[in-house]
């Protein structure tokens, strides 16, 4: 594109700006295969400059992209309308480690094993551990909502971050916090690359190092064997660290490449165990009989520290093997149900055999996320073809199991077709409104996440196969239909146990969401329930609590879309994989699903909690369970209706534009 003259955009930034072409040639591409030319960089030294970056973009209407260390696999840092690419690689300062509140205050740059080695000198640990940890940053965690082998336990980044300070694509400076009374902008923030503002400094949670670490692998003689385990094991309410899995192509790699001494078997697991030297012993002990019960042949355990690091050195190490045996190599990912994992494995390999594709299988597997790896030549057009189709085939397959298209490398360009297969119509269109609401020139990181009309259609992809909605939420349903015909402003409660004052001005109608009260999957191999939103907290406990399942919500009185709705304590999100939401307009719609890691698109789930039912409806929640009791706060004072702000405003204007629901004063 042409560029308006440079020199505001210089002083901004201190002079720090490349334009030479061989520099802007290493800014346009990242870890995945495509690539466009951006106009110039900038070398942003602080939060000032790249706030004057912005705003510079935003006078002058020109796109802008901003870039960590350029690891992510679905293109989003490529300038697909080149314009600006804004570099945080130099605000690499950590700026705090509190070991009293356990949080670290870090700027977007700081490269994540960085973090870990500072943190592992006072004895703490951040949690998300993306495989790419040497190099890549925390900002593009957030962006991405990375995940990591570590996940299966502490869950993904966007668990883990407390607050962010963005730039915003109007250039203010802004703070959302976990702690923010109002809807939760700050997870939608997490995972939305870089399109809906840039994170500037971040407040990570950290974790003291457990008192003990025991790793162990164990040979299958099948895949399917090793599958079958990982659910064994997750059922037997071990909850490992991590939980990784291979395939027979992989370990086979791995071995020719840097021998770590894997059994040639035809699938390993990795298992990673912590906690006190009891509660290991024991849980080891499970795991020995467990893996026996599904014919494991060697299990090795290490006892110490080097040990340990010899048998995840193959694991880490994977990818750098995979990559010396051809010219290039598609790193796939998706995510299944964990029951689903034996049949998205058996697909794959299908799927690949059809392409004339070998697959090597690596799988975050205790989350249900796989990662099929295809070595291939990029520079055979119809090579490249092959592998396009094979993935595109792969994410369909994920989709019809009940999955996502991806569980952790985000969408980017890659997958921007994808969504038009996983999101229904009015789910992608209120994406698109809520961007168009935070970015209304659409400046900020441009053609990412969201379908293009050159992205096609979902016509012939098989529909994921979403549940209709059940007689009571009909009920509701058409009566809000009924009244958004009469354009009149409606008023939906629970059971109205936190209804305030300051709502009780023109309400319009009341509609309460009691009758929806049913437990409608209860789903105990894959750890998740869904439930209709009118039952009461005391209903649900009841239901799943004899049975060994516990979901980490406070026991207030009144319905579980009411303690969703006014988000009294900030962990609650942390619960929530999934929403079916209805707008005032009538329309509903499912967001999320019954997969523990899923970055596919804007979270506007854990977006909606705090929003006092301002934005829509929820008519049903899928939550993840745990098979421990969780140490929660059940005694929380009454919420008090916070003061919404310009962002909620925003989110307003794209939920719910006429403003007919849940009005407040
Ligand atoms: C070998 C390999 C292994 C990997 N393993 C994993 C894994 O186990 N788990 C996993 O989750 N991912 C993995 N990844 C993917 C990748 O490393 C992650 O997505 C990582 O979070 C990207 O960080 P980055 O600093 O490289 O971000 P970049 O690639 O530079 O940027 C990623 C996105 O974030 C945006 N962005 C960057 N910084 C900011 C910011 N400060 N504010 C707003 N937006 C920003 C960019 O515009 C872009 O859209 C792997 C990649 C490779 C190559």
């Amino acid at each position: 594109m042409t560029l308006p003259d440079l020199g505001g955009l210089r002083r901004v930034c201190a002079g720090n700006l490349l334009t030479d072409e061989a520099e802007l040639f290493s800014y346009s591409c990242d870890a995945a295969s495509g690539r466009a030319r951006p106009d110039v960089v900038v070398l942003a030294a602080s939060a000032a400059e790249v706030q004057g970056a912005v705003r510079w973009c935003a006078e002058h209407k020109v796109p802008y992209v901003a870039r960590g260390a350029g690891t992510n696999l679905s293109g989003g840092c490529i300038p697909l309308r080149g314009g600006v690419v804004i570099s945080l690689a130099r605000l690499d300062r950590i700026l705090v480690v509190d070991t009293k509140r356990n949080v670290a205050v870090v700027e977007p740059g700081v490269v994540n094993l960085r973090l870990q080695e500072a943190l592992a000198e006072v004895g703490r640990f951040y949690a998300p551990d993306p495989a790419s940890y040497r190099v890549c940053t925390i900002g593009g965690n957030v962006a991405e909502n990375a995940g990591g082998p570590r996940c299966l336990k502490y869950g993904v980044t966007s668990d883990h971050v407390r607050a962010v300070e963005a730039v915003m694509p109007d250039g203010t400076l802004e703070r959302f916090s976990a702690e923010d009374a109002g809807c939760d902008f700050l997870s939608l923030l997490v995972g939305s690359e870089g399109t809906l503002g840039i994170a500037v400094k971040v407040w990570l949670d950290i974790l003291p190092l457990p008192e003990t670490l025991a790793t162990a692998l164990a040979a299958f003689p099948s895949l399917d064997a090793a599958m079958g385990c990982v659910s064994d094991v997750i059922a037997a309410g071990v909850l490992p660290r991590a939980l990784e899995a291979m395939d027979r192509a992989t370990i086979d790699t791995i071995e020719a490449s840097a021998p770590a001494g894997y059994p040639r078997a035809e699938a390993v697991l990795l298992f990673e165990l912590e906690g006190s030297p009891t509660a290991v012993e024991r849980d080891l002990g499970k795991l020995r009989a467990l893996c026996a019960a599904r014919g494991a042949t060697d299990l090795r355990l290490a006892t110490d520290a080097a040990q340990s690091d010899k048998l995840w050195e193959g694991r880490r190490s994977a990818y750098a093997a995979l990559s010396r045996t051809a010219p290039s190599v598609s790193v796939e990912d998706g995510v299944v149900p964990r029951q689903a994992l034996t049949a998205a494995a058996a697909r794959i390999r299908s799927i690949a055999a059809e392409h004339g594709l070998k697959p090597h299988l690596l799988f975050h597997a205790g989350d249900g996320n796989l990662h099929p790896n295809i070595p291939y030549d990029s520079r055979d057009p119809e090579q490249c073809e092959r592998v396009r189709r094979a993935s595109h085939d792969m994410l369909k397959a994920y989709v019809e199991l009940g999955g996502s298209i991806s569980g952790e490398h985000g969408i980017g360009v890659e997958k921007r077709p994808a969504m038009l297969w996983l999101h229904e119509p009015p789910a992608l269109e209120l994406m698109r409104r809520v961007k168009r609401a935070i970015d209304p020139d659409g400046l900020a990181n441009p053609g990412k996440i969201l379908p293009l009309p050159e992205d096609g259609s979902a016509d012939g992809v098989p529909a994921l196969r979403r549940r209709p909605p059940s007689d009571a939420q009909w009920s509701l349903i058409e009566r809000v239909r009924e009244k958004a015909g009469a354009k009149e402003p409606l008023f939906v409660v629970g059971t109205r146990t936190k209804l305030p004052a300051e709502m009780a001005e023109d309400k319009g109608e009341f509609l309460t969401t009691r009758p929806m009260s049913r437990v409608l999957d209860f789903d105990r191999a894959n750890f998740t329930v869904t439930v209709e939103a009118g039952i009461l907290l005391r209903e649900l406990k009841a239901e799943l609590e004899p049975e060994g399942f516990y979901v980490p919500l406070p026991l207030m009185p009144g319905t579980l879309g009411g303690l969703l709705a006014v988000r009294p304590w900030p962990g609650i999100r942390r619960s929530i994989l999934g929403l079916r939401i209805l707008l005032a307009d009538g329309s509903f719609m499912d967001l999320g699903g019954k997969v523990v890691k899923n970055v596919a698109g804007y979270d506007l789930q854990r977006a909606l909690l705090g929003s006092w039912g301002t934005l829509a409806v929820i008519l049903e929640a899928t939550l993840k369970l745990s098979p421990v009791r969780p140490e929660i706060p059940n005694e929380l004072p009454k919420p008090e209706l916070p003061q919404f702000g310009r962002w909620h405003r925003k989110l307003k204007e794209a939920f719910d534009p006429d403003g007919r629901l849940n009005r407040w004063r």
